[in-house]
């Protein structure tokens, strides 16, 4: 990506040759056709990168979560198939016809918007019927799903591409979970059984997330859906270590800009939540909550001095790279602070690893903000250029 002059210290490297490898892990395991979800920008990572990247992997699908993202996806050259996950306002449905994408369907309302808007548009609109069997948030039951498919095999201007269902509890190894996970594959699996004895093609099958990749061989039907494990966090087993051995696609970059000496009793940035203990060095970082970064990290984490695909200025620096260094005071809109240490060679200009790389990855910051990789890569945001290796 040609960013040479307006590339900022602070920046998100996405290693697309992990995806390959990831992609081809799951493949392995699973020899099923692969759907990629690149909605929320893939993840915080990059739609447009993301999906030609996986489609030059082999992936047979992408899925968005709105309309916009499915255009932007179109407008970027994108020919693949694409599944559009949420339920979209009437008044969205042209514009899904025109950007081609195939949206799940639950309800005959929406089945009669789409019919119409087919027909106008002249097109034969292919549509997932999606199943609640569990997940409690879009579908219809397994006791409409035929009638529903019968709707949709009788009308003229759609027709049905897949069969799908969403599944709560696939990532969790705790037994009740896995039971409630088994129980909602059969209640598909028995939908989806019904469709055919109609005489209904229930298309494409699929169900399975990163967990129900992961844990669920019964999960995998025709298709897959993983999108976290794609990005490369695994769902740990039970003794808390990741199950598949993907590898994480976003190292958070940033550097040093400035290096001052604070002595002991002296504090650090807003509310003066740190005071030095001794005397040190503290460095200054552009990189703030401003981008993403939350401040809930304030005095709670450690990065890396040096950073991949970067130059280290101080060649002599005998711990680079990768030796941890706490982030102290709060983290502000776009800078935080970092204790060096006192006998630091640390020099201005350093690239620093936030994390990914040689920091612990964002599942490990996910673990410390009680919360999933998934909200850690999604919210470095804009300001924060994304450069592709
Ligand atoms: C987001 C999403 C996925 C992918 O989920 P992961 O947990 O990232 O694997 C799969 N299917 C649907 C319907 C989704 O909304």
């Amino acid at each position: 990506m040609n960013n040479a002059g307006v590339l900022r210290a602070s920046r998100a490297l996405i290693h697309l040759d992990y995806l390959q490898e990831n992609i081809s892990l799951v493949r392995k395991k699973t020899g099923t056709k692969i759907c990629m979800p690149v909605k929320a920008d893939a993840y915080g990572h990059g739609a447009i990168h993301i999906a030609k990247a996986a489609l030059l992997s082999g992936v047979e699908y992408l899925a968005v979560a709105t309309v916009l993202e499915g255009k932007e996806l179109r407008d970027g050259g994108i020919l693949s198939p694409i599944m559009l996950l949420s339920i979209v306002l009437p008044e969205e449905i042209d514009a899904l016809i025109a950007a081609d994408l195939e949206p799940m369907v639950c309800d005959s309302e929406y089945i009669e918007n789409l019919e119409k808007s087919a027909a106008k548009a002249g097109k034969k609109v292919p549509v997932h019927l999606k199943i609640d069997t569990g997940m409690g948030r879009i579908g219809c039951t397994s006791e409409e799903a035929v009638s529903l498919a019968v709707t949709i095999a009788k009308s003229k201007n759609l027709y049905l591409a897949g069969t799908a269902t969403h599944l709560a509890v696939s990532d969790s190894p705790d037994k009740d979970d896995i039971v409630y996970t088994n129980n909602q594959t059969e209640l598909f699996s028995a939908a989806v059984e019904n469709i055919k004895k109609a005489g209904i093609d229930p298309g494409i099958v699929h169900a399975a997330n990163t967990g129900g990749v992961t844990f669920h061989n019964h999960s995998w039907f025709d298709m897959v859906r993983p999108g976290i494990l794609l990005y490369g966090y695994s769902p740990q087993d039970q003794e808390g270590k990741a199950a598949l051995a993907v590898k994480p696609l976003m190292e958070l970059q940033s550097a040093i800009v400035f290096i001052k000496n604070v002595k002991k009793g002296q504090s650090v940035s807003y509310g003066r939540t740190w005071t030095a203990e001794e005397n040190t060095l503290i460095g200054t970082i552009p990189l703030g909550y401003g981008d993403g970064l939350s401040r809930l990290l304030s005095n709670n984490w450690q990065i890396a001095l040096g950073a991949e695909n970067r130059t280290v200025v101080n060649q002599n620096e005998g711990k680079l790279p990768g030796k941890p260094l706490f982030l102290v005071g709060r983290i502000c809109m776009d800078q935080c602070m970092v204790n060096l240490g006192r006998e630091s060679t640390a020099q201005r200009w350093d690239p620093v690893t936030i994390f990914g790389g040689l920091a612990p990855h964002a599942g490990i910051m996910a673990l410390k903000l009680n919360t999933i990789p998934y909200e850690i890569t999604c919210n470095i945001n804009k300001r924060v250029p994304r450069v592709y290796t």
